[in-house]
């Protein structure tokens, strides 16, 4: 695995990278903020949550900043969502079961509000 500083992307050694398309890249260090996915609030937060369920530390950074995020509407922001490269294999594994979840969208209001509903003492 080659990483681009620039654009934090991991690939693979016989590529480019696929963002600036250049073939600059270093070997990746273990705390090297690797991009894993970007797409809408909704879909970031869910994932985050897993993530942090998992003990996957992140970065979620929105594309346009703070500033054109307000100007444009927040659910027109996309962010992208980075872990250390350390933990890198696992958070792509996570990110690709989440993905392959049909329901995952469906679910997740009402999930949130069942478990506190339901909490049980032992
Ligand atoms: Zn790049």
């Amino acid at each position: 695995m080659l990483y681009c500083e620039n654009c934090r992307r991991l690939y693979k050694e016989d590529q480019v990278c696929p963002e600036c398309r250049k073939a600059k890249g270093r070997a990746p260090k273990e705390d090297d903020a690797c991009f894993v996915f970007s797409g809408g609030q909704i879909w970031t937060d869910m994932l985050c949550e897993v993530f942090s369920q998992n003990d996957i530390p992140f970065i979620r950074q929105g594309r346009l900043g703070a500033g054109m995020a307000m100007l444009t509407g927040l659910s027109n922001e996309t962010y992208e969502v980075y872990t250390p490269y350390a933990r890198y294999e696992e958070a792509a594994e996570i990110t690709e079961a989440f993905l392959n979840a049909p329901e995952a969208e469906e679910e997740y209001p009402e999930s949130e509000a069942e478990m506190e509903e339901e909490e049980e003492e032992e």
